[in-house]
């Protein structure tokens, strides 16, 4: 058995290999490396592929973050609502513009962004919404873009762990994760569902008038060249990571249902077990598993850890303390408690969950957590 992963990228590269190589090559030969063919190309691609009218490609989807809210025209004082319950860049980017991060609980069962709680969040100083589409499943966007209307809101989708995945309305209408509010962002770091070989990341907007700007602001605030009409930022996706995702796009339905069937392998096996809770996926939106995420309940989840270790299978929790309890946010911290939030910090685990993990694998990383929780 080959040795398992919580993320297997080598052997995916192996896998295509050829494709991959030859891309990189290609650029290397036409030494475009900044806004090249390739960035043009894949930007077309991805638009075809999410069915949006613009991709923005950016340098990290931490910039993407930055971007949008610079395009809301976020400024000191604003409050961005945010779930805690995510990974800090979706926070710290509010905190950047001196803007005020205000952390929304979380549903216990699919992770996602707790649409009562929002509302009763929202005062006169919010800007914006960032719902997250954690561990690869859409947040509720029906129900929070009833209350963003309501109230006036922008919504900015952080997609960096659900790009892929797609949202069901109740009517039937369906849309592609990032491009149901009104700016989607993304990451393409290697370990993400869609992954460069670096960095990377792109922002997505069906307005020509929010893409004109985000375009602006990524590029320095330029409009002509050495024109510069506000303030930007240099953030660009370059020509190398391009060609590697351009590859990699046109697998990505294949590898998230890759992803798909392991985890449903796992659903099936450990959902027997009274200890574990296997995800739960909505009827409004599919799962792309960007985390395989169990809850354990009467479990020494720090044994399982070691267990686990020693039998050379890795897990990991994301997160183990939420944003509004890092000490990167004391600044804002009212004292006030997430109680869903806080509870699932000390009950989620993250089990290997990639494109390669064989049935050998699944088994033997199944039976060994059995082993341990059902002892
Ligand atoms: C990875 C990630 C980001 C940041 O992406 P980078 O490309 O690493 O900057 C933002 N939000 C979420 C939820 C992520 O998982």
């Amino acid at each position: 058995m080959k040795p398992i992963q919580l993320v297997d990228l080598k052997n995916q590269y192996l896998a295509i290999k050829e494709e991959v190589d030859q891309a990189v090559i290609s650029v290397l030969e036409s030494s475009a490396f900044i806004n090249g063919p390739e960035v043009k190309a894949f930007q077309s691609e991805l638009e075809s592929y999410l069915d949006v009218k613009h991709v923005i490609p950016c340098a990290n989807g931490t910039d993407a973050l930055q971007i949008a809210l610079m395009a809301l025209d976020v400024q000191p004082g604003d409050e961005v609502i945010t779930p805690s319950f995510t990974y800090v860049a979706t926070c710290e980017v509010v905190a950047l513009l001196n803007a005020k991060p205000v952390f929304v609980d979380v549903y216990p069962d699919t992770f996602n962004l707790d649409v009562q709680d929002l509302e009763r969040k929202i005062t006169s100083k919010t800007k914006a919404i960032i719902p997250v589409h954690l561990y690869g499943q859409c947040a509720n966007m029906e129900a929070i873009l009833e209350v963003a209307k309501k109230h006036n809101l922008p919504i900015v989708e952080d997609t960096a762990q659900a790009i892929g995945s797609t949202y069901t309305f109740s009517n039937g209408d369906q849309k592609k994760a990032g491009t149901i509010g009104d700016i989607g962002c993304t990451s393409f770091f290697p370990s993400k569902n869609l992954g460069a070989f670096g960095d990377g990341g792109a922002i997505f907007t069906q307005s020509d008038e929010l893409a004109a700007k985000l375009r602006m602001i990524a590029n320095h605030g330029q409009s002509r060249r050495y024109y510069h009409d506000m303030i930007g930022v240099n953030s660009r996706l370059d020509s190398i990571q391009a060609a590697i995702l351009r590859v990699k796009l046109r697998k990505l339905d294949e590898y998230n249902d890759a992803r798909f069937n392991a985890a449903m392998f796992y659903s099936e096996t450990l959902g027997k077990s009274e200890n574990i809770t296997p995800p739960f996926i909505a009827d409004f939106s599919t799962h792309v598993f960007h985390q395989y995420t169990i809850k354990l309940h009467n479990v020494d989840r720090e044994g399982l850890i070691e267990h686990l270790a020693g039998k050379g299978i890795p897990s990991n929790i994301y997160y183990p303390l939420p944003n509004h309890k890092q000490g990167a946010f004391a600044h804002v911290d009212d004292g006030s408690s997430l109680p869903i939030t806080e509870q699932l910090g000390t009950e989620v685990l993250s089990l290997p969950i990639h494109t390669e993990l064989s049935d050998e694998q699944l088994v033997y990383i199944t039976n060994s957590i059995l082993e341990f929780v059902e002892q």
